[in-house]
C-alpha cells in the first residue's frame, strides 16, 4: 500500500501529526500496535497553556476544556506558579487524563478520514531517494514519501535509523499502578529519602486550587523504588515491597488493574531528521515526568512538523525546509531535559541541596522570574530563533480579537485550516502577494487592543504579521514590506511565477 507519510505510532504526538497533514490534504496513514485508543495505565495528567492555545488553533479546544479541569498546574521543584496574570485565553493548564486527551484527539483524526492500521508493529524500513520501504509485523509492507516515527521512547523507527539518543541513565525509578487495597491508604503525597511517593484516585475535583479526590473509585499509587535499574516488568510482589519500604505496610494491596515503571532517564535524539525519516515526540526525547511536560511538547513537535512536511510532500518547498524542525524542536525539549534533571537533582534528599532548592523557590517566588520560568513550563514563551527583530519573531502570536470586514473575528479563527496568514493591521489593500496567493491568504483587519507577549509584557503594536500554521511570527511588518518577500519564499516556497 502507498501513502504520502506513514506515521509509527498512534498515541498523542502521532494523532496530532495525523491530523495536521490531514488538514492540509495529504494522504497519511497511522500504523499503531494497540488494538484501540486504550491505555493501560495512566500517563499525563493534563495540558498546559500553550497546548490548549494549540488545539484552540484547530478550534478543537473545547473539546478538552470541557471533559478536564482548570486548574494551575505549572511549576517548578515544587513551587506552583500562577498564571492567570498571562496574556492569553487560557492563562491556566487542564487537568485530563492521557486516555482522554488520546481519545478525543483519535476522535478528530477520524472526523478528518485519517485511517489507523491497528494491531500492527511497524518492524523495519530501507530508505531509498525517491521513498522509504516500511516493513510490517504482520509480513505486509508500505511504501511512503515520508515515515515519522512517533513510537516512543523505545522507537523501533529512531534505533532502525541508526540516530544515536545520547544523555543519562537513570537515578530514579518509580512504580505506578492501580489496584485493590484491604486497608484504605491515607491519599496525598509523601517525600523521604528515597523520593517522592503518593496515593490517590482517578476521580478528583479541584477546590480553591486543590486536588481533592473523590472518596469512591480505584485508588493510584505511585511509590519510589529503593533500587534503580530493573530490566523486567514490574510485578504485584515489587509494588508490595516498595510500600512496605517506604509506609511500612502495602496496605493488603491485591488486583491491580495495571503496573508500570518510569524513571529519570534522560536522553535525546542527536538529530530528528535522516532523509525521509522524522522523529516526534516520546521516539525524539525522554525525561522524568516531573512538570508534566513530554505529551505536551509531543503535540508541539507534531504541530511544528506538519505544514512543514505537508508543504515538502507537495514540492511547494524544497526538503531543506524539514530541517527547520530539528533547528527549532531540538532546542526546546533540551531545556525540558534540563528543568526535569534539575528538578530531580532538587528533590534529593540532603539537607544542602534542600538549601539550594529553598533558595531556588526563594527566586522563583520573585516576579520576574516567575513569568520567565512559568512562560517556559507552560509553552507560551517558546521563541524560535528566527533572527534579530521584533520580538514577535520567532513567538507565538495572541489570539487577538480582530474586526474584519465581515465582522468581528478571533484570530485563532482563521488557524483552524492550518494555512499561513498575512495580517495587514495596516491600510487596508495595502499588500499584493499575488506569487503566494494560492499558499498564503491575505487579510485585512484592524486591532484596536494592547500587544501584550507572556513574560515580555507589551511590545510595539505591528502594522502586519506573517504567521505560519503553527500559530508563530514568521515575519513582522512595521510601517514598510521589508522582508516580506524572503520570508514568504522562505516558509512557504518560491513565488509561482507571473
Ligand atoms: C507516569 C507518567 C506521567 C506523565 N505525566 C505527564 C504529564 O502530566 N504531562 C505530560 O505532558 N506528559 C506526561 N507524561 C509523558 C507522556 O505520557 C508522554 O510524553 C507521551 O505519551 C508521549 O506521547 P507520544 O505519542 O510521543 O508517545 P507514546 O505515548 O509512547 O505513544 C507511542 C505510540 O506508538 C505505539 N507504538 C510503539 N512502537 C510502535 C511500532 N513499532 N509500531 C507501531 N506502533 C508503535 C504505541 O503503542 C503508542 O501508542 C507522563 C509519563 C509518565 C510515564
Amino acid at each position: 500500500m502507498e501513502h504520502a507519510v506513514v506515521i509509527a505510532g498512534g498515541g498523542p504526538t502521532g494523532l496530532m501529526l495525523a491530523g495536521e497533514l490531514a488538514l492540509a490534504a495529504v494522504d497519511v496513514a497511522i500504523v499503531e500496535r494497540r488494538d484501540s485508543q486504550e491505555l493501560a495505565g495512566s500517563r499525563a495528567g493534563g495540558l498546559h497553556a500553550r497546548t490548549i492555545e494549540v488545539f484552540d488553533q484547530r478550534g478543537i479546544a473545547d473539546r478538552f476544556l470541557s471533559e478536564g479541569k482548570v486548574a494551575q498546574v505549572a511549576g517548578f521543584a515544587g513551587v506552583h506558579f500562577d498564571i492567570s496574570d498571562f496574556p492569553t485565553r487560557h492563562p491556566y493548564g487542564l487537568g485530563l487524563w492521557q486516555n482522554h486527551i488520546e481519545r478525543i484527539l483519535a476522535d478528530w483524526v477520524g472526523e478528518l478520514e485519517v485511517p489507523i492500521h491497528r494491531e500492527r508493529e511497524v518492524t523495519g524500513f530501507a530508505q531509498e531517494d525517491d521513498g522509504v520501504d516500511i516493513e510490517l509485523s504482520d509480513g505486509e509492507s508500505f511504501r511512503a514519501d515520508y515515515l515519522v516515527g512517533c513510537d516512543g521512547g523505545r522507537s523501533v523507527v529512531r534505533k532502525t535509523a541508526g540516530i544515536e539518543f545520547p544523555g543519562w541513565d537513570p537515578t530514579t525509578s518509580s512504580l505506578i499502578a492501580e489496584a485493590e487495597f484491604a486497608e484504605e491508604p491515607e491519599l496525598g503525597i509523601r517525600h523521604d529519602a528515597l523520593g517522592t511517593h503518593a496515593f490517590g484516585r482517578e476521580e478528583y475535583e479541584i477546590r480553591d486550587g486543590e486536588v481533592v479526590f473523590s472518596d469512591h473509585g480505584p485508588v493510584r499509587v505511585m511509590v519510589t523504588e529503593e533500587h534503580v535499574g530493573s530490566t523486567t516488568d514490574p510485578t504485584l510482589r515489587d509494588l508490595s515491597e516498595a510500600l512496605i519500604a517506604v509506609y511500612g505496610t502495602d496496605y493488603g494491596i491485591h488486583d491491580p488493574t495495571w503496573i508500570s515503571r518510569f524513571t529519570d532517564m534522560s536522553r535525546q535524539a542527536a538529530a530528528y531528521r535522516d532523509r525521509r525519516v522524522l522523529l516526534a515526540g516520546d521516539a525524539a526525547h525522554v525525561h522524568y515526568p516531573v512538570g508534566g511536560q513530554g505529551l505536551n511538547i509531543g503535540v508541539q513537535d507534531a504541530v511544528n512538523l506538519g505544514w512543514k512536511l505537508a508543504q515538502v510532500v507537495k514540492q511547494t518547498s524544497p526538503e531543506s525546509l524539514l530541517d527547520t524542525y530539528h533547528a527549532e524542536r531540538h532546542p526546546v525539549a533540551a531545556r525540558v531535559l534540563r528543568n526535569t534533571m534539575a528538578q530531580v537533582a532538587l528533590s534529593r534528599p540532603d539537607d544542602r541541596i534542600k538549601a539550594a532548592g529553598e533558595v531556588v523557590s526563594e527566586l522563583l517566588g520573585m516576579d520576574e522570574p516567575r513569568r520567565r520560568f512559568a512562560a517556559e513550563v507552560s509553552g507560551l514563551g517558546i521563541h524560535y530563533d528566527l533572527g534579530e527583530g521584533h520580538p514577535l519573531l520567532g513567538r507565538r502570536i495572541p489570539d487577538l480579537d480582530l474586526v474584519t470586514a465581515d465582522g468581528p473575528l478571533r484570530l485563532f479563527t482563521l488557524l483552524h485550516e492550518a494555512r499561513p496568514e498575512l495580517l495587514n493591521l495596516g491600510e487596508p489593500g495595502g499588500f499584493d502577494i499575488t506569487p503566494w496567493a494560492d499558499r498564503v491568504r491575505l487579510i485585512d483587519a484592524t486591532y484596536e487592543g494592547a500587544w501584550e507577549l507572556p513574560a515580555l509584557g507589551a511590545v510595539t503594536a505591528p502594522t502586519a504579521v506573517l504567521i505560519r500554521p503553527d500559530g508563530y511570527v514568521a515575519w513582522v511588518g512595521e510601517e514598510t514590506e521589508l522582508g516580506l518577500a524572503d520570508a514568504l519564499a522562505t516558509w512557504f516556497g518560491p513565488p509561482a511565477p507571473a
